[in-house]
Protein backbone atom coordinates (compact mmCIF):
# COMPACT_ATOMS: atom_id res chain seq x y z
CA UNK A 1 0.00 0.00 0.00
CA UNK A 2 1.18 3.80 -0.78
CA UNK A 3 0.08 6.85 0.60
CA UNK A 4 1.32 10.06 -0.57
CA UNK A 5 1.29 12.87 2.04
CA UNK A 6 1.69 16.55 1.17
CA UNK A 7 0.49 18.94 4.20
CA UNK A 8 0.77 22.80 4.95
CA UNK A 9 -0.48 22.43 8.42
CA UNK A 10 2.13 19.78 9.96
CA UNK A 11 0.23 18.91 13.17
CA UNK A 12 0.04 15.66 14.39
CA UNK A 13 1.48 14.40 10.28
CA UNK A 14 4.67 13.03 12.10
CA UNK A 15 2.95 10.88 14.34
CA UNK A 16 0.94 9.60 11.48
CA UNK A 17 3.03 8.73 9.22
CA UNK A 18 5.46 6.90 11.29
CA UNK A 19 2.21 4.70 12.14
CA UNK A 20 1.52 4.21 8.89
CA UNK A 21 5.30 2.88 8.60
CA UNK A 22 4.73 0.58 11.03
CA UNK A 23 2.31 -0.86 9.26
CA UNK A 24 4.03 -1.31 6.00
CA UNK A 25 3.11 1.59 3.90
CA UNK A 26 5.21 2.75 1.49
CA UNK A 27 5.67 6.72 2.20
CA UNK A 28 5.36 9.49 -0.63
CA UNK A 29 5.91 13.22 -0.09
CA UNK A 30 6.35 16.46 -0.88
CA UNK A 31 9.30 18.77 -0.53
CA UNK A 32 8.76 20.42 2.95
CA UNK A 33 6.69 17.24 4.31
CA UNK A 34 9.51 14.94 3.20
CA UNK A 35 11.89 17.00 4.84
CA UNK A 36 10.31 16.97 8.22
CA UNK A 37 9.56 13.03 7.88
CA UNK A 38 13.40 12.17 6.92
CA UNK A 39 14.57 14.31 9.09
CA UNK A 40 12.65 12.01 11.73
CA UNK A 41 14.34 8.87 10.21
CA UNK A 42 11.13 7.99 8.28
CA UNK A 43 11.74 5.88 4.60
CA UNK A 44 10.56 8.28 2.28
CA UNK A 45 10.21 8.72 -1.62
CA UNK A 46 10.09 12.61 -2.63
CA UNK A 47 7.53 13.08 -5.32
CA UNK A 48 10.18 14.79 -6.86
CA UNK A 49 12.02 11.60 -7.32
CA UNK A 50 8.67 9.88 -8.48
CA UNK A 51 7.70 12.17 -11.46
CA UNK A 52 11.09 12.92 -12.09
CA UNK A 53 10.83 16.02 -12.63
CA UNK A 54 11.64 18.46 -9.66
CA UNK A 55 9.36 20.93 -8.01
CA UNK A 56 9.26 23.58 -9.81
CA UNK A 57 7.90 27.89 -10.59
CA UNK A 58 8.33 28.10 -6.64
CA UNK A 59 6.46 25.72 -5.70
CA UNK A 60 3.09 26.03 -7.95
CA UNK A 61 4.22 22.84 -9.48
CA UNK A 62 4.67 19.74 -7.66
CA UNK A 63 2.42 16.79 -7.61
CA UNK A 64 0.17 17.65 -11.03
CA UNK A 65 1.74 14.69 -12.89
CA UNK A 66 0.29 11.59 -14.40
CA UNK A 67 2.42 9.36 -12.25
CA UNK A 68 0.69 11.22 -9.33
CA UNK A 69 -2.66 11.16 -10.67
CA UNK A 70 -2.69 8.23 -12.27
CA UNK A 71 -2.41 6.29 -9.44
CA UNK A 72 -5.07 8.04 -7.64
CA UNK A 73 -7.14 8.02 -10.25
CA UNK A 74 -6.90 4.14 -12.06
CA UNK A 75 -9.99 2.56 -11.33
CA UNK A 76 -8.60 -1.27 -9.66
CA UNK A 77 -11.39 -3.01 -10.42
CA UNK A 78 -10.76 -2.33 -14.62
CA UNK A 79 -7.80 -4.33 -16.38
CA UNK A 80 -7.78 -1.88 -18.87
CA UNK A 81 -6.59 1.00 -16.18
CA UNK A 82 -4.71 -1.32 -14.59
CA UNK A 83 -3.07 -2.40 -18.02
CA UNK A 84 -2.13 1.61 -18.30
CA UNK A 85 -0.61 1.86 -15.47
CA UNK A 86 1.92 -0.67 -15.79
CA UNK A 87 2.88 0.14 -19.24
CA UNK A 88 3.71 3.54 -18.13
CA UNK A 89 5.25 2.83 -14.93
CA UNK A 90 2.85 4.21 -12.28
CA UNK A 91 2.51 2.69 -9.19
CA UNK A 92 -1.30 2.80 -6.98
CA UNK A 93 -1.70 5.33 -4.54
CA UNK A 94 -4.07 4.03 -2.41
CA UNK A 95 -4.05 6.77 0.28
CA UNK A 96 -3.80 10.31 0.10
CA UNK A 97 -2.73 13.02 2.90
CA UNK A 98 -3.06 16.33 1.76
CA UNK A 99 -4.20 19.81 3.85
CA UNK A 100 -4.18 23.01 1.22
CA UNK A 101 -2.35 25.96 1.69
CA UNK A 102 -3.33 28.11 4.55
CA UNK A 103 -5.66 30.22 1.97
CA UNK A 104 -8.43 31.44 5.00
CA UNK A 105 -5.83 32.47 7.66
CA UNK A 106 -3.32 34.27 4.99
CA UNK A 107 -6.28 36.60 4.01
CA UNK A 108 -7.42 36.90 7.82
CA UNK A 109 -4.26 38.72 8.23
CA UNK A 110 -4.40 42.40 8.51
CA UNK A 111 -2.55 43.89 5.31
CA UNK A 112 -2.76 41.03 3.25
CA UNK A 113 -2.04 41.70 -0.04
CA UNK A 114 -3.57 40.59 -3.33
CA UNK A 115 -0.06 39.11 -4.17
CA UNK A 116 0.19 37.04 -0.75
CA UNK A 117 -3.63 36.13 -1.46
CA UNK A 118 -2.49 34.11 -4.71
CA UNK A 119 0.24 32.87 -3.87
CA UNK A 120 -1.72 30.93 -1.22
CA UNK A 121 -4.27 29.31 -3.71
CA UNK A 122 -3.51 25.42 -3.62
CA UNK A 123 -3.70 24.03 -6.92
CA UNK A 124 -1.65 20.53 -7.00
CA UNK A 125 -3.49 19.72 -3.20
CA UNK A 126 -7.40 20.22 -4.02
CA UNK A 127 -6.24 18.68 -7.68
CA UNK A 128 -5.37 15.54 -5.90
CA UNK A 129 -7.94 15.73 -3.28
CA UNK A 130 -11.04 15.77 -6.05
CA UNK A 131 -8.74 12.59 -8.04
CA UNK A 132 -8.62 10.74 -4.91
CA UNK A 133 -12.44 11.57 -3.67
CA UNK A 134 -13.65 10.67 -7.52
CA UNK A 135 -11.76 7.55 -7.12
CA UNK A 136 -13.03 6.80 -3.03
CA UNK A 137 -13.82 2.78 -4.11
CA UNK A 138 -10.52 2.80 -4.25
CA UNK A 139 -8.16 5.54 -2.39
CA UNK A 140 -8.99 7.21 1.27
CA UNK A 141 -8.17 10.56 1.29
CA UNK A 142 -7.44 12.80 4.67
CA UNK A 143 -8.14 16.89 4.08
CA UNK A 144 -7.53 16.76 8.31
CA UNK A 145 -5.73 16.30 11.04
CA UNK A 146 -8.81 14.94 12.90
CA UNK A 147 -9.19 12.06 11.10
CA UNK A 148 -5.62 10.57 11.41
CA UNK A 149 -6.76 8.35 14.90
CA UNK A 150 -9.58 7.09 12.86
CA UNK A 151 -8.28 6.37 9.95
CA UNK A 152 -5.23 4.60 11.96
CA UNK A 153 -7.28 2.78 14.05
CA UNK A 154 -9.09 0.58 11.11
CA UNK A 155 -5.88 0.08 9.43
CA UNK A 156 -4.75 -1.32 11.97
CA UNK A 157 -7.73 -3.69 12.62
CA UNK A 158 -8.04 -4.20 9.53
CA UNK A 159 -5.07 -3.37 6.95
CA UNK A 160 -7.39 -1.74 5.27
CA UNK A 161 -10.86 1.16 4.89
CA UNK A 162 -13.90 0.21 4.61
CA UNK A 163 -16.32 1.34 2.08
CA UNK A 164 -17.89 3.51 4.32
CA UNK A 165 -15.31 5.23 5.61
CA UNK A 166 -13.79 5.73 2.35
CA UNK A 167 -17.05 7.45 0.94
CA UNK A 168 -17.22 9.74 4.36
CA UNK A 169 -13.33 10.80 3.60
CA UNK A 170 -14.44 11.75 0.46
CA UNK A 171 -18.00 13.61 1.22
CA UNK A 172 -15.31 15.53 3.60
CA UNK A 173 -13.09 16.14 0.72
CA UNK A 174 -15.11 17.40 -1.10
CA UNK A 175 -16.85 20.20 1.19
CA UNK A 176 -13.73 20.78 2.18
CA UNK A 177 -12.68 21.79 -1.56
CA UNK A 178 -15.91 23.60 -1.74
CA UNK A 179 -15.54 25.54 1.55
CA UNK A 180 -12.05 26.15 0.05
CA UNK A 181 -12.85 27.35 -3.60
CA UNK A 182 -15.83 29.26 -1.79
CA UNK A 183 -13.00 31.41 0.73
CA UNK A 184 -10.86 32.24 -2.99
CA UNK A 185 -14.44 33.53 -4.43
CA UNK A 186 -15.75 35.55 -1.60
CA UNK A 187 -11.56 37.11 -1.22
CA UNK A 188 -12.01 37.75 -4.78
CA UNK A 189 -15.17 39.12 -4.70
CA UNK A 190 -14.46 41.64 -2.55
CA UNK A 191 -11.35 43.50 -3.97
CA UNK A 192 -10.24 45.36 -7.13
CA UNK A 193 -8.18 43.77 -9.77
CA UNK A 194 -5.26 46.41 -7.79
CA UNK A 195 -5.94 44.48 -4.69
CA UNK A 196 -8.03 47.28 -3.19
CA UNK A 197 -10.81 46.28 -1.04
CA UNK A 198 -14.57 47.36 -3.03
CA UNK A 199 -17.17 47.49 -1.54
CA UNK A 200 -19.49 46.64 -4.78
CA UNK A 201 -17.45 44.14 -6.12
CA UNK A 202 -18.77 41.13 -4.68
CA UNK A 203 -22.38 41.65 -3.89
CA UNK A 204 -23.33 39.34 -6.66
CA UNK A 205 -21.47 36.19 -5.58
CA UNK A 206 -24.71 34.97 -4.00
CA UNK A 207 -22.89 33.65 -0.61
CA UNK A 208 -24.30 34.14 2.39
CA UNK A 209 -22.20 34.47 6.27
CA UNK A 210 -23.38 33.03 8.86
CA UNK A 211 -23.65 35.52 11.68
CA UNK A 212 -25.37 34.08 14.77
CA UNK A 213 -27.08 30.93 16.20
CA UNK A 214 -30.85 32.48 16.80
CA UNK A 215 -32.16 30.79 20.02
CA UNK A 216 -35.15 29.92 18.09
CA UNK A 217 -36.97 30.46 15.00
CA UNK A 218 -40.91 32.07 14.59
CA UNK A 219 -42.05 29.38 17.48
CA UNK A 220 -39.68 27.78 20.02
CA UNK A 221 -39.96 24.30 18.36
CA UNK A 222 -37.83 25.52 15.37
CA UNK A 223 -34.18 26.30 14.87
CA UNK A 224 -32.92 29.49 13.93
CA UNK A 225 -29.43 31.20 12.78
CA UNK A 226 -29.31 34.77 10.94
CA UNK A 227 -27.15 35.00 7.64
CA UNK A 228 -25.92 38.30 5.90
CA UNK A 229 -25.08 38.93 2.20
CA UNK A 230 -20.85 38.76 2.09
CA UNK A 231 -20.90 42.83 1.70
CA UNK A 232 -23.50 43.55 3.27
CA UNK A 233 -25.34 47.38 2.11
CA UNK A 234 -24.15 49.71 4.62
CA UNK A 235 -27.86 51.44 5.97
CA UNK A 236 -29.31 47.98 5.72
CA UNK A 237 -30.53 46.01 9.21
CA UNK A 238 -27.15 43.15 9.46
CA UNK A 239 -24.94 46.33 9.80
CA UNK A 240 -26.45 47.13 13.02
CA UNK A 241 -24.52 47.17 16.46
CA UNK A 242 -26.48 46.61 19.72
CA UNK A 243 -25.49 48.71 22.33
CA UNK A 244 -27.65 46.67 24.96
CA UNK A 245 -30.64 44.66 26.05
CA UNK A 246 -31.40 40.92 25.04
CA UNK A 247 -30.32 38.81 22.23
CA UNK A 248 -32.24 39.85 19.22
CA UNK A 249 -34.80 37.23 18.36
CA UNK A 250 -35.84 35.63 14.85
CA UNK A 251 -39.00 37.64 15.10
CA UNK A 252 -37.25 40.91 16.79
CA UNK A 253 -35.17 40.57 13.29
CA UNK A 254 -37.98 40.31 11.40
CA UNK A 255 -40.20 43.03 12.68
CA UNK A 256 -37.00 45.29 13.27
CA UNK A 257 -35.97 45.16 8.98
CA UNK A 258 -39.57 46.07 8.52
CA UNK A 259 -39.37 49.21 11.44
CA UNK A 260 -35.86 50.18 9.66
CA UNK A 261 -36.76 49.82 5.86
CA UNK A 262 -40.08 51.98 6.12
CA UNK A 263 -38.25 54.18 8.32
CA UNK A 264 -35.22 55.23 6.07
CA UNK A 265 -37.29 56.24 3.58
CA UNK A 266 -38.70 59.14 4.76
CA UNK A 267 -36.53 62.63 4.93
CA UNK A 268 -37.89 64.67 7.81
CA UNK A 269 -37.68 62.92 11.44
CA UNK A 270 -39.91 59.90 11.58
CA UNK A 271 -40.86 57.22 13.71
CA UNK A 272 -42.36 53.86 12.51
CA UNK A 273 -43.75 51.28 15.19
CA UNK A 274 -43.95 48.06 14.15
CA UNK A 275 -45.69 44.85 15.34
CA UNK A 276 -46.10 41.49 13.99
CA UNK A 277 -44.47 42.75 10.74
CA UNK A 278 -46.64 45.63 9.90
CA UNK A 279 -46.27 48.97 11.00
CA UNK A 280 -49.15 50.06 13.97
CA UNK A 281 -48.09 54.14 13.90
CA UNK A 282 -46.02 56.29 11.78
CA UNK A 283 -45.44 59.81 11.52
CA UNK A 284 -42.85 62.21 11.01
CA UNK A 285 -42.46 65.54 12.94
CA UNK A 286 -40.16 68.27 13.93
CA UNK A 287 -37.85 65.98 15.93
CA UNK A 288 -37.42 62.59 17.41
CA UNK A 289 -40.01 63.16 19.94
CA UNK A 290 -43.07 64.76 17.75
CA UNK A 291 -42.71 61.60 15.23
CA UNK A 292 -42.50 59.34 18.25
CA UNK A 293 -45.70 60.77 20.48
CA UNK A 294 -47.76 61.03 17.08
CA UNK A 295 -46.57 57.42 15.50
CA UNK A 296 -47.81 56.13 18.94
CA UNK A 297 -51.15 58.24 19.03
CA UNK A 298 -52.03 56.34 15.74
CA UNK A 299 -52.69 52.75 18.05
CA UNK A 300 -51.34 52.54 21.56
CA UNK A 301 -52.61 49.68 22.36
CA UNK A 302 -50.88 47.56 19.60
CA UNK A 303 -47.50 49.62 20.25
CA UNK A 304 -47.17 47.82 23.73
CA UNK A 305 -44.55 45.50 23.35
CA UNK A 306 -43.26 46.90 19.69
CA UNK A 307 -40.48 47.19 17.34
CA UNK A 308 -39.91 51.58 17.20
CA UNK A 309 -37.01 52.80 14.74
CA UNK A 310 -36.33 56.08 13.88
CA UNK A 311 -34.40 57.96 11.41
CA UNK A 312 -33.18 60.59 13.69
CA UNK A 313 -30.85 60.68 16.78
CA UNK A 314 -32.69 59.30 19.55
CA UNK A 315 -32.28 62.27 22.72
CA UNK A 316 -33.15 62.35 26.20
CA UNK A 317 -36.37 63.31 25.90
CA UNK A 318 -37.85 61.35 23.31
CA UNK A 319 -36.12 58.64 24.91
CA UNK A 320 -37.83 59.46 28.22
CA UNK A 321 -41.36 59.24 26.15
CA UNK A 322 -40.13 55.95 24.82
CA UNK A 323 -39.17 54.84 27.79
CA UNK A 324 -42.81 54.92 28.91
CA UNK A 325 -44.22 52.02 26.58
CA UNK A 326 -42.91 48.38 26.91
CA UNK A 327 -40.74 48.07 24.04
CA UNK A 328 -38.80 45.04 22.45
CA UNK A 329 -36.35 46.83 20.11
CA UNK A 330 -35.30 51.01 19.69
CA UNK A 331 -33.40 51.32 16.20
CA UNK A 332 -31.72 54.54 15.77
CA UNK A 333 -28.93 56.08 13.38
CA UNK A 334 -27.62 57.57 16.84
CA UNK A 335 -28.36 58.15 20.54
CA UNK A 336 -27.38 60.95 23.03
CA UNK A 337 -25.97 60.32 26.30
CA UNK A 338 -29.38 61.54 27.72
CA UNK A 339 -31.04 58.60 25.50
CA UNK A 340 -28.09 56.15 26.67
CA UNK A 341 -28.97 56.84 30.29
CA UNK A 342 -32.72 56.44 30.28
CA UNK A 343 -32.51 52.92 28.84
CA UNK A 344 -29.43 52.06 31.32
CA UNK A 345 -31.77 50.68 34.14
CA UNK A 346 -34.13 49.01 31.36
CA UNK A 347 -31.43 46.21 30.46
CA UNK A 348 -34.13 44.39 28.88
CA UNK A 349 -34.74 47.18 25.97
CA UNK A 350 -32.68 46.21 22.91
CA UNK A 351 -31.07 49.40 21.24
CA UNK A 352 -29.28 49.02 18.07
CA UNK A 353 -27.24 51.93 16.14
CA UNK A 354 -27.86 51.81 12.63
CA UNK A 355 -25.97 54.52 10.38
CA UNK A 356 -28.07 55.82 7.54
CA UNK A 357 -27.16 54.27 4.16
CA UNK A 358 -25.22 57.25 1.98
CA UNK A 359 -27.97 57.48 -0.76
CA UNK A 360 -27.27 56.85 -4.01
CA UNK A 361 -28.49 55.38 -7.21
CA UNK A 362 -28.12 51.69 -6.60
CA UNK A 363 -30.04 49.68 -4.11
CA UNK A 364 -26.60 49.03 -2.52
CA UNK A 365 -26.11 52.34 -1.76
CA UNK A 366 -29.70 52.98 -0.52
CA UNK A 367 -29.05 50.13 1.98
CA UNK A 368 -31.51 48.45 0.42
CA UNK A 369 -31.48 44.50 -1.02
CA UNK A 370 -31.64 44.65 -5.19
CA UNK A 371 -33.09 40.79 -4.58
CA UNK A 372 -35.91 39.37 -2.91
CA UNK A 373 -35.90 35.64 -1.75
CA UNK A 374 -38.53 33.95 -0.74
CA UNK A 375 -38.14 29.58 0.27
CA UNK A 376 -41.55 27.48 -0.98
CA UNK A 377 -41.99 24.06 -1.30
CA UNK A 378 -38.51 22.47 -2.17
CA UNK A 379 -37.90 25.52 -4.52
CA UNK A 380 -37.29 29.45 -3.57
CA UNK A 381 -38.52 32.54 -5.34
CA UNK A 382 -36.36 35.17 -6.26
CA UNK A 383 -37.62 38.88 -7.35
CA UNK A 384 -36.03 41.94 -7.89
CA UNK A 385 -37.02 43.84 -4.67
CA UNK A 386 -39.55 46.45 -4.39
CA UNK A 387 -37.66 49.56 -4.38
CA UNK A 388 -40.29 51.48 -6.47
CA UNK A 389 -39.93 55.51 -5.04
CA UNK A 390 -43.21 57.38 -6.17
CA UNK A 391 -42.58 60.72 -7.50
CA UNK A 392 -45.16 63.86 -7.53
CA UNK A 393 -44.63 63.85 -11.01
CA UNK A 394 -46.07 60.15 -11.38
CA UNK A 395 -49.34 61.08 -10.01
CA UNK A 396 -52.68 61.55 -12.07
CA UNK A 397 -55.14 63.12 -11.07
CA UNK A 398 -58.48 61.51 -12.36
CA UNK A 399 -61.18 63.35 -9.64
CA UNK A 400 -62.96 65.90 -10.73
CA UNK A 401 -62.10 67.21 -7.46
CA UNK A 402 -58.32 68.37 -7.44
CA UNK A 403 -56.16 67.81 -4.58
CA UNK A 404 -54.50 70.53 -2.16
CA UNK A 405 -50.86 70.78 -1.69
CA UNK A 406 -51.45 69.79 1.73
CA UNK A 407 -53.85 66.74 0.58
CA UNK A 408 -50.90 65.93 -2.02
CA UNK A 409 -48.86 65.70 1.47
CA UNK A 410 -51.05 63.55 3.24
CA UNK A 411 -51.56 61.05 -0.40
CA UNK A 412 -47.88 60.87 -0.54
CA UNK A 413 -47.15 59.82 2.95
CA UNK A 414 -49.85 57.53 2.95
CA UNK A 415 -48.42 55.64 -0.04
CA UNK A 416 -45.30 55.26 1.42
CA UNK A 417 -46.71 53.78 4.29
CA UNK A 418 -49.09 51.59 2.54
CA UNK A 419 -45.88 49.99 0.74
CA UNK A 420 -44.80 48.54 4.29
CA UNK A 421 -48.14 47.05 5.31
CA UNK A 422 -49.32 43.06 4.37
CA UNK A 423 -51.73 43.06 1.74
CA UNK A 424 -54.93 44.16 1.36
CA UNK A 425 -53.25 47.54 3.10
CA UNK A 426 -55.99 50.06 3.83
CA UNK A 427 -53.89 53.81 5.07
CA UNK A 428 -55.52 56.55 6.72
CA UNK A 429 -53.31 59.65 7.21
CA UNK A 430 -53.42 62.88 7.93
CA UNK A 431 -51.01 65.90 9.47
CA UNK A 432 -47.79 63.59 8.65
CA UNK A 433 -49.43 60.75 10.66
CA UNK A 434 -51.22 57.49 10.27
CA UNK A 435 -54.92 57.12 11.41
CA UNK A 436 -55.48 54.05 10.97
CA UNK A 437 -53.99 50.95 9.23
CA UNK A 438 -56.13 47.66 7.85
CA UNK A 439 -53.97 44.88 7.14
CA UNK A 440 -53.29 42.00 5.88
CA UNK A 441 -56.97 41.04 5.00
CA UNK A 442 -58.22 38.82 2.16
CA UNK A 443 -60.99 41.46 1.26
CA UNK A 444 -60.37 44.57 0.30
CA UNK A 445 -63.19 45.80 2.00
CA UNK A 446 -62.21 43.96 5.43
CA UNK A 447 -59.09 46.26 5.64
CA UNK A 448 -60.92 49.28 4.68
CA UNK A 449 -63.33 48.35 7.72
CA UNK A 450 -61.14 47.43 10.11
CA UNK A 451 -58.54 50.80 9.85
CA UNK A 452 -61.09 52.69 10.34
CA UNK A 453 -62.36 50.99 13.00
CA UNK A 454 -58.92 50.83 14.88
CA UNK A 455 -58.99 54.58 13.94
CA UNK A 456 -62.39 55.25 16.05
CA UNK A 457 -60.70 52.65 18.92
CA UNK A 458 -57.91 55.31 19.13
CA UNK A 459 -60.34 58.23 19.65
CA UNK A 460 -58.83 59.62 15.96
CA UNK A 461 -61.29 61.19 13.74
CA UNK A 462 -60.95 60.61 10.24
CA UNK A 463 -62.91 63.52 8.82
CA UNK A 464 -60.79 64.86 5.85
CA UNK A 465 -58.09 62.45 5.87
CA UNK A 466 -56.05 60.90 3.09
CA UNK A 467 -56.40 57.11 2.28
CA UNK A 468 -53.78 54.97 0.36
CA UNK A 469 -54.79 51.38 -0.90
CA UNK A 470 -51.89 48.80 -2.03
CA UNK A 471 -53.83 48.36 -4.97
CA UNK A 472 -56.65 49.00 -7.28
CA UNK A 473 -60.47 49.02 -5.56
CA UNK A 474 -61.87 45.62 -8.21
CA UNK A 475 -64.88 47.23 -6.61
CA UNK A 476 -66.42 50.81 -4.83
CA UNK A 477 -67.55 49.42 -2.37
CA UNK A 478 -63.93 49.70 -0.73
CA UNK A 479 -63.83 53.21 -1.27
CA UNK A 480 -67.54 54.24 -0.36
CA UNK A 481 -66.02 52.52 3.11
CA UNK A 482 -62.88 55.06 3.54
CA UNK A 483 -65.06 57.43 2.13
CA UNK A 484 -68.10 56.45 4.98
CA UNK A 485 -65.32 57.14 7.36
CA UNK A 486 -64.44 60.52 6.39
CA UNK A 487 -61.69 60.28 3.85
CA UNK A 488 -61.37 63.02 1.37
CA UNK A 489 -58.56 61.86 -0.60
CA UNK A 490 -57.61 58.53 -2.08
CA UNK A 491 -53.99 56.97 -3.41
CA UNK A 492 -54.33 54.16 -5.41
CA UNK A 493 -52.75 52.29 -8.27
CA UNK A 494 -55.41 52.05 -11.07
CA UNK A 495 -55.95 49.31 -13.42
CA UNK A 496 -59.18 47.44 -12.16
CA UNK A 497 -61.32 46.14 -14.62
CA UNK A 498 -63.67 48.30 -12.98
CA UNK A 499 -61.05 51.68 -13.15
CA UNK A 500 -64.25 53.49 -14.49
CA UNK A 501 -66.92 52.81 -11.72
CA UNK A 502 -64.70 53.25 -9.12
CA UNK A 503 -63.34 56.97 -10.21
CA UNK A 504 -67.06 57.73 -10.84
CA UNK A 505 -68.05 56.74 -7.25
CA UNK A 506 -64.81 58.46 -6.23
CA UNK A 507 -66.75 62.17 -8.24
CA UNK A 508 -70.18 61.20 -7.08
CA UNK A 509 -68.53 61.26 -3.37
CA UNK A 510 -67.00 64.19 -4.39
CA UNK A 511 -63.36 63.03 -3.24
CA UNK A 512 -59.79 63.61 -4.81
CA UNK A 513 -58.79 59.88 -6.25
CA UNK A 514 -55.18 60.01 -7.89
CA UNK A 515 -53.56 56.96 -9.30
CA UNK A 516 -49.52 55.74 -8.93
CA UNK A 517 -49.37 53.30 -11.85
CA UNK A 518 -47.87 51.13 -9.81
CA UNK A 519 -49.12 48.83 -6.65
CA UNK A 520 -47.15 47.13 -3.36
CA UNK A 521 -48.35 44.38 -2.45
CA UNK A 522 -46.57 42.82 0.27
CA UNK A 523 -47.84 39.38 1.37
P1 LIG B 1 5.30 20.77 1.39
O1 LIG B 1 5.32 21.51 2.72
O2 LIG B 1 5.20 19.31 1.56
O3 LIG B 1 6.42 21.20 0.48
O4 LIG B 1 3.98 21.23 0.63
C1 LIG B 1 2.71 20.79 1.05
C2 LIG B 1 1.63 21.61 0.41
O5 LIG B 1 1.79 21.65 -1.00
C3 LIG B 1 0.26 21.04 0.65
O6 LIG B 1 -0.54 22.07 1.23
C4 LIG B 1 -0.26 20.62 -0.72
O7 LIG B 1 -1.66 20.83 -0.82
C5 LIG B 1 0.51 21.53 -1.64
N1 LIG B 1 0.74 20.99 -2.98
C6 LIG B 1 0.96 19.72 -3.35
N2 LIG B 1 1.15 19.65 -4.68
C7 LIG B 1 1.05 20.89 -5.18
C8 LIG B 1 1.14 21.46 -6.51
O8 LIG B 1 1.40 20.78 -7.50
N3 LIG B 1 0.92 22.80 -6.63
C9 LIG B 1 0.65 23.58 -5.54
N4 LIG B 1 0.45 24.89 -5.73
N5 LIG B 1 0.57 23.07 -4.28
C10 LIG B 1 0.76 21.74 -4.12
Amino acid sequence: MNALISVSDKTGVLEFAQALHALGIKLLSTGGTAKLLADAGLPVTEVAELTGFPEMLDGRVKTLHPKVHGGLLARRDLPEHMAALKTHGIDTIDLLVVNLYPFEATVAKPGCTLEDAIENIDIGGPAMVRSAAKNWQDVGVLTDASQYAGVLAELTDDGKLTKKTRFALAVAAFNRISLYDGAISDYLSGIADDGSHSQFAGQSNGRFIKVQDLRYGENSHQQAALYRDLHPAPGSLVTAKQLQGKELSYNNIGDSDAAWECVKGFSQPACVIVKHANPCGVAVGANALEAYSKAFETDPSSAFGGIIALNCTLDGAAALQISKQFVEVLMAPAFTPEALEVFKNKANVRLLQIDLPAGGETPWAQGRNAVDIKRVGSGLLMQTADNHELLLADLKVVSKRQPTPAQLEDLLFAWKVAKYVKSNAIVFCSGGMTLGVGAGQMSRVDSARIASIKAANAGLVLTGSAVASDAFFPFRDGLDVVVDAGATSVIQPGGSMRDEEVIAAANERDVVMVLTGVRHFRH
